[in-house]
């Protein structure tokens, strides 16, 4: 009987992924019950008569003793697909399961009911995946394995262990990282297409047209720029990933950076013939923080305003602590602009790599599609938070909230 138990648990461990200490524990558990009720028996003479009566009774407490406890869904079942024993999370995959009764009442994979029939027959382990559309979408690994509990006096135990692994999340980190890659391509394709054509046609027909051929080259410069601003934007996204757990430990103060950058921005903001108002409402605000990567936030969020908002002429950028009074614990930058705004249905993509609300637009405004995506990542990174608020037609606001640094100099309440 320990035996069998030694081997349940040695199946569990290699099989449905059970830790060795909790294996060993279990093991030293359900070896201490079996021991006592051995004890409890009359005599080992007519213990061993008994045996076969016993044995599958108890084997089948003793497996759902050991499954019970399992993380992932584990069913354990007869050759003949009759359920034995299972646990509480095996009901998330299969909610109408019974003990006793077809596995296939419950679980109607035709691949996974032929793979059990295929193990009880050949003994050989097989894996199998499967989506479930019921009741959301989800993949999983079947491993299914032969399970031979020695029965000692009595005969063998015949058992078919079926563990169940959840898929989901790593098949949407790699649909995400195929749509990213496939954007990309297309983004770079785009502008590369735009430059073979104009080099086959400077050296074709346009060969001896100066006219054409000034044309051609600025058209090519500005298909070159995009390329490196989209390659530039991809790289500085995957630094950031990278460093994304890291928390910047230098101090950096939004007030100095929000007004560099609306100075940098100023001639867009001539050409565009938008007005940008600055309302401090502290005279420093200390973030831990890299400053490069802060740039790049406000950056991003005045050039779209300018970009986006130009028509309502205005942008409104504020500073502030908050709360106003009292211990102040974070940062509050908004951009606001008054131009056409966001539907409500784009906000919550518009963080999204490549999401733009009009694609055209957006490539007219020379855009990558990845600022937004940007300034999450880097927020992320400095514990901030990004909020956008838009009513269509009244314009748009962008706030970014960061935790004021604690070590930094004291904050000056200006108004
Ligand atoms: P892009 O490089 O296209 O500007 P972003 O990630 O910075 O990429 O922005 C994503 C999309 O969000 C933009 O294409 C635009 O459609 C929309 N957007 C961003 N800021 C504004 C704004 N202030 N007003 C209106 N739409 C905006």
């Amino acid at each position: 009987m320990l035996l069998t138990v030694a081997v349940l648990f040695i199946a569990l461990f290699q099989v449905a992924g059970l830790g060795a200490v909790p294996a060993l524990i279990g093991f030293v558990v359900v070896a201490c019950a079996v021991l006592i009720r051995e004890a409890n028996l009359p005599g080992t003479g007519e213990a061993a008569r008994n045996a076969d009566r016993l044995m599958p009774a108890i084997v089948d407490r003793a497996v759902e003793a050991v499954v019970s406890d399992l993380p992932h869904p584990t069913i354990v079942l007869t050759p003949e697909s009759i359920v034995v024993a299972f646990n509480e999370s095996t009901q998330e995959v299969t909610p109408a399961i019974l003990r006793g009764e077809p596995i296939s009442f419950a679980l109607r994979v035709p691949n996974v009911l032929e793979a059990i029939r295929a193990v009880a027959a050949s003994s050989e382990m097989r894996r199998i995946e499967f989506p479930q559309r019921v009741p959301t979408d989800r993949w999983w690994e079947a491993t299914i394995a032969p399970l031979v509990l020695p029965g000692g006096a009595a005969a063998d135990r015949h058992l078919i262990l079926l563990a169940l692994r959840d898929l989901t999340p790593l098949r949407r980190v790699e649909e995400i990282r195929a749509d990213f890659v496939a954007n990309a391509s297309h983004e770079l394709r785009t502008p590369l297409a735009s430059l073979s054509g104009f080099i086959e046609t400077l050296q074709g027909p346009a060969r001896n047209d100066p006219a054409s051929r000034d044309r051609f080259l600025a058209i090519m410069k500005e298909q070159a720029t995009r390329m490196a601003r989209l390659i530039d934007d991809l790289l500085s996204l995957s630094r950031i990933e990278q460093k994304v757990h890291i928390q910047p430990d230098t101090t950096a103060d939004l007030v100095t950076i929000v007004h560099e950058v609306a100075d940098g921005l100023s001639p867009l903001a001539q050409e565009r013939d938008v007005e940008v108002r600055i309302t401090d409402r502290a005279r420093s605000l200390d973030v831990l923080g890299d400053r490069d990567e802060l740039i790049r936030v406000f950056e991003n969020l005045i050039e779209n305003a300018l970009k986006y908002g130009a028509s309502g002429k205005r942008i409104d950028i504020t500073m502030a602590r908050e709360p106003a009074t009292g211990q102040a614990r974070d940062a509050i930058v908004s951009v606001r602009d008054y131009g056409p705004g966001i539907a409500p249905e784009h906000l919550p993509r518009l963080t999204e790599r490549f999401y733009r609300v009009d694609i055209g637009e957006s490539r007219a405004q020379g855009g990558t599609g990845l600022g937004l995506a940007l300034v999450k990542h880097i927020l992320n990174r400095h514990r901030g938070r990004l909020m956008i608020e838009s009513t269509p037609g009244s314009g748009a606001n962008f706030s970014v909230r960061l935790p004021l640094s604690r070590g930094g100099r004291a904050v000056h309440i200006l108004t």
